[in-house]
């Protein structure tokens, strides 16, 4: 997440999988956020509370039982009780700092995520108390959604029932694939039993929505066993399944192999291949009923099954965003805290903010973010941008679209609707950089 390596720019149309991280979660890309622009966030901070902003409490929990070989967080492995109880009690005096300046004051939350690292590896006693110091601070009587990404794992049943007391509405399991030497190769720390045995236990505590996660294209996948994976995995009937192309960002264990022993290209699937996999993982879903609603997502019942967090930033709402490393978004500025748990809690003992980047966004900038990230979703309206930005994007973007048209990544669906094929949907991610703003273009990083 921290790293200042230097990415090529724009992704070119690749086929092997080389090092790199193209998967857009933001824009301007991280590489832009400067740590002399922390003050632009001060300034928010100090502006009174906005009328009609939703707002998102997000908390960064880095602990994790293993480090993956393709990880490229920075998470610890190591930490005990002590440990983690001194890095929670910082947490939460930095949210309780951030709570009480002017634009944040009185606000409550209308979606929470609990995100790392691995929120399942704290304890449920940890659990409960960091969740009640959070609703002191910023209430969840009116959230919407209360996220929590958890390791299978790490799951036993007074786990999970202590997630879902704490009032979690969304629960993420981290499963990336069922067999059991793909997880164990590729550094993970579960195992396929605990899969099945965590997830028929949440089932019957009623939460309103489990994902799962999968990975095409982990070390040692091949095309057998990624059908069996699919197939398991629809056997389970989640709520929502969110599928990722593997990546190999330099951060990683995978990189540093490579490295070492002179490799340019990754030891994982190409991205024909990937891209092919996740289109066959779609269409299984499809036939047993699923929806595909974006470039990674299948969901059981679209008019049900909602993707608060996800929705709600990229429609630009605000959010509060506590512990090492995490991102947060305030009043059009952009900010990340330190990456390190180290300079992280420093900071806080000496009473400072732990902001290490933050950049200022302008008004275009918000409108290509929001432009570009919805891409993601499968396509869009052009009157949606016009009613909120006062932008024509048929014209302003007339060259790109032709240029996708041509390729076969988009196409006219409709009077109002512009939607991506299904290549362009599994390609979305490199399809977005074609409308960043220029100066974006270049050496934009995603890591
Ligand atoms: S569980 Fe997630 S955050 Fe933890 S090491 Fe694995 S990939 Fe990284």
């Amino acid at each position: 997440m921290s790293n200042v390596i230097e990415a090529p720019p724009v992704p070119a149309k690749e086929e092997k999988t080389e090092a790199g991280n193209y998967f857009v979660s933001n824009y301007p890309p991280f590489s832009f956020w400067k740590p002399d622009q922390v003050g632009a966030l001060e300034a928010v901070l100090e502006k009174p509370a906005p009328v009609g902003v939703p707002l998102g409490v997000y908390f960064h929990i880095p602990f994790c039982r293993k480090r993956c070989h393709f990880c490229y967080f920075k998470v610890y492995t190591d930490k005990n009780a002590r440990e983690i109880r001194a890095y929670i009690d910082a947490g939460m005096k930095e949210m309780a700092a951030l709570a009480a300046r002017p634009y944040l004051k009185g606000r409550k939350a209308q979606f929470v995520y609990f995100g790392g690292g691995t929120p399942s590896y704290l304890s449920v006693p940890q659990l409960k108390e960091l969740s009640a110091r959070m609703k002191d601070l910023i209430p969840w009587d009116e959230a919407e959604e209360v996220a929590f990404e958890a390791e299978p794992g790490t799951l036993s049943e007074t786990k999970l029932e202590g997630i879902r007391e704490v009032g979690v509405t969304r629960l993420s399991l981290g499963v990336e694939n069922f067999d059991d030497h793909i997880l164990e190769s590729n550094g993970r720390a579960h195992r396929s039993g605990e899969i099945e045995k965590a997830f028929r236990f949440a089932r019957t505590l009623g939460f309103e929505h489990i994902n799962i996660d999968l990975i095409a294209g982990m070390m040692n996948e091949t095309e057998e066993n990624w059908k069996v994976c699919v197939q398991k995995a629809i056997d389970l009937a989640p709520d929502a399944v969110t599928i990722y192309q593997m990546e190999v960002p330099y951060n990683t264990t995978i990189y540093q192999r490579m490295k070492e022993e002179g490799k340019v290209t990754a030891p994982v699937a190409d991205w024909p291949t990937k891209r092919r996999w996740v289109s066959e993982a779609f269409d299984a879903f499809q036939a047993a009923g699923y929806t595909v609603t974006s470039a990674t997502t299948v969901v059981r019942d679209p008019k049900t099954i909602k993707f608060v967090y996800r929705d709600s930033l990229w429609s630009g709402a605000d959010l509060l965003s506590s512990g090492v490393a995490s991102f947060g978004h305030l009043g059009g500025v952009h900010y990340q805290n330190q990456a390190e748990v180290g300079p992280y809690m420093e900071a806080l003992d000496a009473g400072k903010m732990p902001v290490f980047r933050a950049y200022q966004t302008t008004a275009e900038e918000l409108f290509i973010r929001e432009f570009v990230l919805k891409l993601k979703l499968g396509g869009f309206a052009p009157s949606y941008y016009k009613e909120k930005y006062g932008e024509d994007v048929l014209t302003r973007f007339a060259p790109q679209l032709k240029k996708l048209t041509a390729e076969g990544f988009m196409e006219i669906a409709g009077p109002d609707w512009v939607k991506l094929t299904r290549e362009g949907l599994l390609q979305s991610d490199r399809i977005c950089y074609e409308f960043f703003l220029p100066q974006h273009t270049q050496y934009a990083r995603y890591t």
